[in-house]
């Protein structure tokens, strides 16, 4: 059964789909200490399973004024079993793949815009334009970039490819902040990839943000800000724009979500001294 949770905000109808999740290795942290790790953790109450996080993978259906926005794709059949479910929750939600108007994509790693292509190559989404930022489709596009990593990073590329080519014709390339569809505000947050983009739902009471993997271990990072994963294209740019968002989040009292957050994945920060802290938001009721 797929894990779906649904919430208004104002006049627009949020459903946050689980697409399932990513058991993240210890030794994928730059920098891990167990000591540290397990003070952490004990405070909470995650648990490693196998010397792994179990992280979740979420994307977003928006409904508003008629318009249906999706928000990253999930992992589809490229990472494995335990992963690939946003189709069905999208299915529950009674959403067709087709009447999906706009994807708004965080970045172009495999479990965000893998969902975008059926295993045939075509656009699952076959009436969306597709929203990226421009300075991610070039990295990804970047042969040169690309000649020049590891050879085990080199898949990165190629599904990243295969994923967006079937909507080359109708792509909006986002350069810098501004509208990038309507109702959500662009927000630019290098550093995880180079055009990594956060997604400001406008709403008449108060907004939510959408950072994509500002933070991918809820147990771990908002108390560790500092602790960067082996998929961070620049560590140094990633802890610089977390911290700034994380201090934002906290000073404004914004309501958040990600792509990496615990599901149902709605919360707001907290100040903690120098480091922060997450706070699960009420399950709203009477919908
Ligand atoms: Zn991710």
């Amino acid at each position: 059964m797929p894990a779906i949770h649904r919430f208004n905000l104002g006049d627009a109808r949020i459903t946050v789909l689980l697409d399932g999740h990513i058991p993240l290795g210890t030794q994928l942290f730059n920098g891990y200490d167990a000591d540290s790790a397990g003070a952490v953790l004990a405070g909470g109450l995650h648990r490693l399973q196998n010397g792994a996080l179990q992280v979740p993978v979420n994307g977003y259906l928006v409904e508003r004024g008629g318009r249906r926005t999706l928000i990253d794709t999930g992992t589809a059949q490229l990472m494995g079993p335990g992963l690939g479910a946003l189709g069905a929750g999208l299915a529950a939600a009674g959403a067709a793949p087709e009447s999906i108007d706009t994807v708004l994509l965080t970045h172009m790693h495999p479990d965000h815009s893998g969902g975008l292509a059926a295993e045939d190559g075509t656009a699952v989404f076959s009436s969306a334009e597709l929203v990226v930022a421009q300075r991610e489709w070039d990295f990804w596009h970047d042969d040169a970039i690309m000649a020049g990593v590891p050879e085990g990073s080199r898949g990165f590329f190629e599904m990243a490819r295969r994923s967006v080519a079937p909507y080359a014709g109708r792509l909006k390339l986002l350069r810098g902040e501004g509208e990038a569809a309507p109702g959500f505000t662009a927000l630019e947050l290098p550093g995880h990839t180079p055009g990594h983009t956060g997604f400001m739902l406008d709403a008449d009471s108060e907004g939510l943000l959408f950072w994509g993997d500002i933070i991918h271990s809820t147990a771990l990072q908002f108390a560790l800000p500092e602790w960067t994963i082996a998929f961070d294209t620049d560590p140094a740019q990633t802890v610089e724009t977390r911290r700034r968002m994380l201090d934002r989040a906290a000073a404004d009292n914004l309501l958040v979500t990600g792509a990496h957050i615990d599901f149902p994945a709605l919360g707001r920060v907290l100040r903690h001294g120098d480091a922060f802290a997450y706070q699960a938001a009420p399950w709203q009721f009477g919908l």
